[in-house]
């Protein structure tokens, strides 16, 4: 899937010794639970959230609530579940 303006949402991002410096944030790649999320963005062959610099810390907290492909729904019982969503689904509404 075409990631549209993201390509651009990391523009200006340089490469240093550290990683990849975006806006003075060393950014880290994505993890494999931010894979078919649409905000993720390559750059090169590594692809990096522009959301968050840390998508590992992100996820360490439970599910990212910024992700495009996944929700995190509460059942009865206060566990949090993870819901893939479609993308037919998020065409529908517009994502
Ligand atoms: S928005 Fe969340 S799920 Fe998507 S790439 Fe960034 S950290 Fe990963």
């Amino acid at each position: 899937m075409a990631n549209g303006n993201a390509a651009n949402a990391l523009q200006g991002a340089e490469k240093t010794e550290q990683g990849l410096c975006f806006k003075g944030l060393i950014m880290e790649p994505i993890i494999d639970k931010c894979e078919g999320c649409d905000r993720a963005v390559a750059v090169d062959d590594t692809k990096y959230c522009p959301s968050y610099a840390k998508p590992a810390r992100k996820w360490a907290h439970g599910v990212c609530n910024f992700a495009t492909h996944v929700k995190a729904e509460k059942t009865k019982t206060g566990e949090i579940k993870i819901n893939p969503l479609k993308a037919s689904k998020r065409a529908a509404r517009g994502r």
